[in-house]
């Protein structure tokens, strides 16, 4: 799955390699050069991932760090810092930034991708590409096959999208904003009606191997997904 990574980073030719390999490993990138910058486009749109540097013109990547972890709407992104030397590095793992990882410059165009992948793997497991499981279904966001107990359930791209989410947070209820926010993104105005529409389909469509009634309606709360 396309994840959209925010870059936050002053110096051009950093920027630009660090722009070149992310879309290279089939990422959607957004770049700011400050921490201003940065929270205008938040604004607009929630990245699923931050790339944060630590040395910026204006408020540092600390101070940016902790004010997204300080609001309600970008506390759960996941942030990766990027520090100039490994004594940086050092200093920057002893404070409370609220960071998830922390990268050296300079860094591999492979360590970068290798450890963006580990965060979203912790953090965001719909936007990896890992293949799930949960009781007979089965679903493959390479190749984008769904099976349940060996045969193939055909899905659309919305569905696909909400199942691949739902089985890589089994068992914890979302509402239907929560739904809007993940699957929709939280910049697109879609009514909530629309997600029981979504959800309706891929029930529909697990039917017939029998596995509509992993999906659990939540009373007032909205929608879980477990094997049992
Ligand atoms: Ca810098």
């Amino acid at each position: 799955m396309v994840a959209t990574i925010l870059v936050v980073e002053d110096e051009p030719a950093i920027q630009e390699l660090i722009t070149y390999n992310l879309q290279l490993a089939g990422h959607r990138v957004v770049c700011a050069e400050t921490g201003e910058q940065a929270f205008s486009l938040i604004k607009h749109e929630l990245p699923d991932l931050i790339l944060l540097d630590w040395m910026l013109p204006g408020a540092s990547g600390v101070d940016v760090a902790r004010r997204l972890r300080a609001a309600e709407r970008t506390k759960l992104v996941p942030i990766i810092m990027l520090t100039a030397r490994t004594d940086e590095r050092d200093k920057l793992l002893g404070l409370e930034t609220g960071a998830d990882d922390y990268i050296t410059k300079p860094f591999s165009p492979r360590e970068l991708i290798a450890r963006i992948k580990a965060v979203l793997r912790r953090r965001a497991p719909q936007m990896t590409d890992d293949m799930v499981s949960m009781g007979e279904l089965r679903l493959d966001p390479v190749s984008r096959r769904v099976t349940g107990g060996g045969q193939p359930i055909e899905l659309g791209p919305t569905e696909f999208r909400l199942l691949h989410f739902l089985m890589t947070h089994p068992g914890r209820v979302h509402s239907r904003a929560q739904f809007l926010d993940q699957i929709w993104g939280d910049h697109v105005f879609v009514e909530e009606r629309t997600v029981d529409v979504h959800i309706r389909r891929l029930r529909k469509a697990l039917e017939e191997s029998g596995l509509d009634e992993m999906i659990q309606t939540v009373r007032g709360a909205g929608y879980r997904m477990s094997a049992d």
